[in-house]
């Protein structure tokens, strides 16, 4: 029911907890959250509350830098630590936290068992891990987001976006043009140690701006504290947050131009 994101100069295990304890009002029965460091992905999930969590945190080296969380609210399977959010990829490189529903996971979740994929949770989540693995396993689908543009009249070459087909954001891109429902969500790979992909569909999400740092979050108070420069994004926009910067684009791939906003937090 609570999605956080960090990439930046600081320890994200810690931020993350402490972003999901601002987001503990919105109510959830389990939490977990995953880092990426070394080319791996780092796991923890634990029922109950979040300090269940940070107990089993306080036993595990996490020094990531760049990590997602969650605290979940069960829609569909029971609130077990196997439901619990982040869903890893079969490989256990892609690691995905989501906020709402996906309506037509059952049609996803048979397509995806038909090509082989195991799952090892009852959630309509984790349709989304093994949906990115497929698409980042077929580096020859032509992807939106390589297409450079030429102008004749200004003799520049515009390159639209910094990725190839193959690249982590346009996977997800792909991967959210086959969701239906309300959904947000945040997405790491350890192929891809270097980016955060959020992407929102009537389900909130913004991302805060800071100093070196990017921070990811259902909702501002879980940014307050880091930064109030915050760009909310849209229905039908993604995110790819790096340790230098953010694009962001809209499911169809064309990229956007977005201004940040300063929150009021005066009392
Ligand atoms: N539908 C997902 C689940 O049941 C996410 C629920 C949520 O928003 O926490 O795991």
């Amino acid at each position: 029911c609570g999605i956080v994101g960090y990439i930046g100069i600081q320890t994200a295990s810690e931020i993350l907890l402490s972003g999901l304890e601002k987001l503990e009002y919105r109510g959830y029965d389990s939490a977990g959250l995953a880092t990426v460091s070394d080319g791996k992905i780092r796991q923890i999930r634990a029922e109950g509350k979040l300090y269940n969590l940070r107990n089993k945190l306080a036993n595990t080296e996490m020094s990531a830098t760049l990590g997602i969380g969650h605290t979940r609210w069960a829609t569909h399977g029971k609130p077990e630590e196997r439901n619990a959010h982040p869903h890893l990829s079969s490989d256990g490189k892609v690691a995905v936290v989501q906020n709402g529903i996906i309506e037509n996971y059952r049609e996803l979740r048979e397509e995806l068992k038909s090509k082989g994929y195991e799952f090892k949770s009852d959630t309509d989540t984790e349709v989304i891990p093994h949906l990115i693995a497929e698409y980042l396993s077929q580096p020859d689908s032509e992807g939106i987001l390589l297409r450079t543009s030429f102008s004749t009249e200004t003799a520049e070459i515009g390159v639209r976006a910094v990725c190839s087909p193959s690249t982590f954001v346009e996977a997800v891109r792909q991967t959210v043009n086959r969701l239906t429902g309300a959904f947000a969500i945040a997405v790491i790979s350890a192929d891809f140690p270097n980016e955060l992909i959020v992407a929102r569909q009537q389900a909130p999400l913004s991302i805060g701006l800071g100093q070196g740092e990017f921070f990811c979050a259902s909702d501002t108070p879980a940014l307050v504290p880091y930064t109030q420069t915050v760009l909310s994004l849209e229905n039908g926009e993604l995110a790819r947050l790096t340790y230098l910067g953010i694009e962001v684009y809209s499911f169809a791939g064309e990229r956007l131009n977005k201004m940040p906003r300063i929150l009021d937090v005066s009392p």
